[in-house]
């Protein structure tokens, strides 16, 4: 299988965090050893997602370059780190997102897995992270607006060199929507995956807990757990 994964959306507020966070969890429940990085450098919240403080060490100093990449990794649970990224605007300035290929390479060699939580939309730093990573996961919800946006994600993909490990819906509904097959078809990548809505998905992220532990039966985890087993069986 694949090694380093970006997880991207066109539009915003899809579920890419959520699904870096649980997806995560799962496989590292299952053996699997996991890294999950913010790579949303400018709209990071990956850290209240586990309940970590940005104010110590965070991708942004590795990416400008005071820190190596393991100062900034933080044990989760069993087998499974953060890498963070800072909030403050100040920093923010300081970093450069083409360390980020070095640091990934560094995680690369640590871990089964690593997760790139990227920015929506189609500036430099969420573009870069398209093309280093071995595959990208792409993450929207059915709305066709999210869908639509989705289009500009894979031309980006593409012409960065990278390539689409296939689609994540989220927020699935179980009528209502388009149907999910149909989604993937018009964008043309495979159907990796549909995590239907849950609230417990919003109540984990008040509580600092990743979803599959802090509702390890409900629907949307029990969808990321089969995410998991499906990475792990298939590439
Ligand atoms: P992104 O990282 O793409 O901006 P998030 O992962 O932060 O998206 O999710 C955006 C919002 O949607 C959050 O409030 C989150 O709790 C909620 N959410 C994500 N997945 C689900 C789901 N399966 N069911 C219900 N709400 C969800
Ligand atoms: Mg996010």
């Amino acid at each position: 299988h694949e090694t380093v994964y970006a997880i991207a959306s066109g539009k915003g507020g899809v579920g890419k965090t959520t699904t870096t966070v649980n997806l995560g969890t799962a496989l590292a429940e299952a053996g699997e050893r996991v890294a999950i990085v913010d790579a949303d450098l400018g709209m990071a919240n990956l850290a209240g997602f586990v309940s970590l403080s940005p104010d110590s060490t965070t991708l942004y100093d590795v990416l400008a370059g005071d820190a190596s990449i393991d100062d900034a990794t933080y044990r989760l649970a069993d087998n499974i780190v953060a890498v963070p990224s800072g909030t403050s605007l100040d920093e923010y300035a300081e970093t450069s997102p083409e360390g980020l290929r070095e640091a990934v390479d560094e995680l690369r060699s640590q871990f089964d897995y690593v997760f790139l939580d990227v920015g929506a939309g189609i500036s430099h730093e969420t573009v870069l992270p398209l093309g280093l990573a071995d595959a990208v996961i792409l993450v929207s919800t059915p709305e066709p607006a999210a869908v639509h946006d989705s289009t500009k994600t894979l031309e980006l993909t593409d012409r960065s060199g990278g390539s689409v490990a296939g689609l994540v819906l989220t927020r699935t509904r179980p009528d209502g929507d388009i149907s999910h097959e149909e989604i993937a078809d018009r964008l043309e990548v495979p159907l990796l995956g549909t995590i239907p809505e849950d609230p417990a998905a919003r109540d984990s992220v008040y509580a600092g807990t990743p979803l599959v532990v802090f509702e390890p039966d409900g629907p949307a985890s029990a969808a990321y757990r089969r995410l998991a087993a499906d990475l792990t069986g298939v590439d």
